[in-house]
């Protein structure tokens, strides 16, 4: 791979993409999308209003409703979605691009992680197409009784800006496999890579209006939730979103799944193997620059170790190279936009102002784009708003602990459930922890580790429903109980 800064890609598409083809929104509005190395506007992009909506709606549900998609043989629709993820790949360099200038993530990042994990999840769903199956269920009398599993029709998917193309992937993959038909919102911040996966995904031969893209703001993704066209919602963001997302859609009964933030727990025990510990601290805090709903937030250490770890984990938070994310060298990118960019140094200024000392960063970094230096904070408690709220950016709060009982407890104390991690060589203690963390993903001894096929999801006020592995497809079938008399 050249280390030489790559070339912003062209923009090939600003219009929606509806029922198979590229409109401008019936409201005539545009929003920008910025590039946030420099702040300089990319591309004005179609702001979808209530009639692009329901547009997109139509073109899905007569997507769905003649069986052009949930009937097609299984096996055509999996191949499809190969297609799709060897498209993907075959225009991969284009797509990390893309996705490094609209989301600021570095173009190594995307490249090593995003791409790849995006595509081996279309290729992992395609193979679930031709596998849904049902049971037969000895009931009671002569009868013979069956299930099967048939797709909840059409969705409104929503999501974020932290991983734009993985996040589609994420939901693309189950729904499709389902046979469910698609209208997707990505978020305001980061349009680009869904509306060139819309591209692919025609080019690849999906059928019209199995898949639409809607672009625009909250309010746009508001008007799908209100939508009586639209069976299931499958969101992705911030637990407030989905708050009023529950509400909106409490009038049409809508099923909702929901992947949400996270205040998650790394815990390091004395016995761990330090350096791979130190180097997890550091990934699974600074990754995406800390955009991650399952960042290791709250960095629990054991006091016999505390120092030394402190001094391990800021020599590698100062060797964070930040720069512009299409340069390879590029470690650490801008966060999205100012707003995020501004409500992390409020939070960095309220953990000084709470008594957390600051041991490396706080700051901005350089004076164009919305660049934040890695930061360590230590002498942090469970009670600063450092340690509780869930901050989305490069702020890694470092917090001792005693012993295993004393972790445990302390891990739990918060409204999140997505994501713990805990590094010990001691298998008793590592089950230990695993067993009574209360959220959807542990690991152990490693960090960040994603794979299409194990499933994703919160506890608690971190979500409803998983993401990926089998497990995702229930939250796009319905269950249908056949029960026939045997005379
Ligand atoms: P974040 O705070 O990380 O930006 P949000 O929850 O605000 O997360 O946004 C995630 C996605 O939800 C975006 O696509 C955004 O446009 C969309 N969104 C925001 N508000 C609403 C809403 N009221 N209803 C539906 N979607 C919304």
């Amino acid at each position: 791979m050249s280390t030489a800064i790559v070339a912003a890609p062209k923009i090939r598409q600003t219009n929606m993409f509806i029922g198979g083809k590229w409109q401008e929104s019936r409201g005539g509005k545009r929003f920008p999308t910025l590039n946030p190395v420099n702040e300089t506007v990319i591309a004005e992009i179609a702001q979808g209003n209530e009639a692009d909506v329901d547009a997109a709606v139509k073109a899905a549900r007569a997507a769905f409703e003649t069986g052009l998609w949930s009937k097609m043989d299984a096996r055509d629709r999996g191949r499809l979605m190969n297609k799709l993820a060897d498209l993907m790949e075959a225009n991969l360099e284009e797509l990390a691009a893309l996705e490094s200038l609209d989301n600021g993530k570095p173009i190594r990042d995307a490249r090593a992680a995003d791409l790849p994990l995006a595509i081996d999840c279309l290729r992992y769903y395609a193979g679930w197409a031709d596998k849904l199956t049902g049971d037969v269920i000895p009931i009671r009398g002569n009868y013979f009784c069956y299930t099967r599993r048939e797709p909840v029709g059409v969705v409104g998917q929503i999501i974020p800006w932290n991983f734009p193309i993985l996040m589609a992937a994420w939901k693309w993959g189950p729904a499709l496999a389902s046979g469910c038909t698609i209208v997707m919102k990505p978020a305001e911040q980061t349009p680009l890579t869904c509306l060139r996966l819309a591209e692919l995904a025609q080019e690849a031969g999906f059928p019209d209006g199995v898949i639409n893209v809607v672009t625009g703001y909250g309010e746009t993704g508001a008007a799908m939730v209100r939508h009586p066209g639209i069976d299931k919602i499958a969101f992705t963001g911030h637990y407030e979103t989905a708050q009023k997302i529950m509400v909106d859609a409490a009038k049409t009964l809508k099923r909702l799944t929901f992947e949400l933030g996270g205040k998650s727990p790394n815990i390091v025990f004395a016995d761990a193997d330090l350096d791979a510990a130190v180097a997890g601290a550091e990934f699974g805090l600074f990754f995406n620059q800390g955009q991650c709903c399952c960042a290791g937030s709250r960095l629990f250490v054991e006091q016999s170790i505390h120092d030394e770890f402190v001094s391990k984990v800021v020599d590698r938070a100062k060797s964070r190279q930040l720069g512009d994310s299409l340069d390879p060298n590029t470690t650490q990118g801008p966060q999205v936009d100012a707003d995020q960019f501004n409500k992390i140094l409020s939070y960095i200024d309220k953990g000084k102002a709470e008594g957390a000392k600051c041991l490396t960063g706080g700051s901005r970094f350089g004076n164009k784009g919305f660049f934040i230096e890695p930061t360590i904070f230590t002498e942090v408690n469970d009670e600063m708003s450092i340690a509780r709220d869930e901050i989305f950016g490069p702020v890694m709060s470092i917090l001792p602990f005693k012993n295993t009982d004393d972790i445990i407890a302390r891990a739990n104390n918060t409204y999140y459930g997505l994501a713990a991690a805990v590094w010990t060589r001691d298998v008793q203690k590592a089950h230990r922890v695993a067993a009574s963390v209360r959220a959807g993903t542990i690991w152990v001894n490693c960090y960040d580790v994603f794979d299409a096929a194990a499933p994703f999801g919160g506890f608690k006020m971190s979500g409803s429903g998983r993401e990926l592995g089998e497990a995702a497809l229930a939250n796009y079938t319905e269950l249908k109980t056949v029960t026939m008399s045997l005379g």
